[in-house]
């Protein structure tokens, strides 16, 4: 321990230095909440998780030095205070975005990434309910679908044809959902779903039963959360559904 501190007094301030006149991608900075530290801004690609494993720190740790509460939450160009740590190192982003970049940049160079327009009519109305919350901006951060209140069991229906590609426990806040593969390079997500009926690789008709309503995830209360995305951009469901539910 007390090498370590010895070492850290010595080698720090030269990190430090040596850092700053090296690398611009990355600000480090010996500001110090409690101890010795570095600040590490969160690069595109980079999750918490990624962070954490390789500054070799818990998780956990991170979120609460850093008052985080959801680690989904945390956004490119947030300022991580990261306890224990001497220099800034570099994160590796997560294999699906780098995945997702390079497709993007082949498929520009290709033109085969044109923003299709939407079709209205496409999909039809995956529940009976109502809408709680619409598509864009929301409370400063975006919202990827819309909201559709309804009670608990309320079925869940296939907003058009296609093949179910995901039927399990989603992303971070998504609870249990489905996710099914349409033509026109569409794709619908039906997440907080309290079960799912049906089963990843099957093809579903519109209008059949997939899901029923539920809270799981970070939901205040039985929902539909639906999202509608063109290849990977999230879309505005209303557009492609009839304005008559
Ligand atoms: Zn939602």
């Amino acid at each position: 321990m007390n090498y370590r501190k010895v070492t850290l007094k010595i080698l720090f301030p030269l990190l430090t230095l040596l850092f700053l006149a090296g690398c611009q991608g990355f600000s480090s900075s010996r500001g110090t909440p409690s101890g010795p530290g570095v600040y590490h801004v969160v690069q595109k690609g980079q999750t918490l998780y990624r962070i954490a494993k390789a500054y070799e720190i818990n998780v956990r740790t991170l979120m609460q030095v850093n008052k985080i509460r959801d680690a989904a939450a945390v956004r490119v160009g947030r300022r991580l205070w990261v306890p224990g740590a001497f220099r800034v190192l570099y994160v590796p982003p997560t294999d699906k975005s780098v995945r997702t970049a390079h497709k993007k940049t082949k498929k520009r160079k290709s033109s085969g990434d044109k923003k299709r327009p939407p079709v209205k009519n496409f999909l039809s109305w995956p529940v009976k309910g109502t809408l709680t919350s619409t598509f864009g901006k929301r409370n400063g951060r975006n919202h990827d679908g819309i909201d559709v209140g309804a009670r608990k069991g309320t079925p869940i229906y296939a907003a058009a044809a296609g093949q179910v590609v995901f039927s399990d426990w989603g992303p971070t806040g998504y609870g249990l959902m489905v996710i099914i593969k349409h033509k026109n390079h569409l794709t619908t997500v039906y997440a907080h779903n309290s079960k799912n009926w049906v089963r990843k690789n099957t093809w579903v008709k519109k209008g059949q039963k997939i899901a029923s309503v539920g809270s799981t995830g970070r939901s205040t209360g039985p929902h539909l959360h639906f999202e509608v995305r063109n290849d990977t951009h999230p879309r505005n469901p209303l557009k492609y559904l009839p304005s008559k539910r």
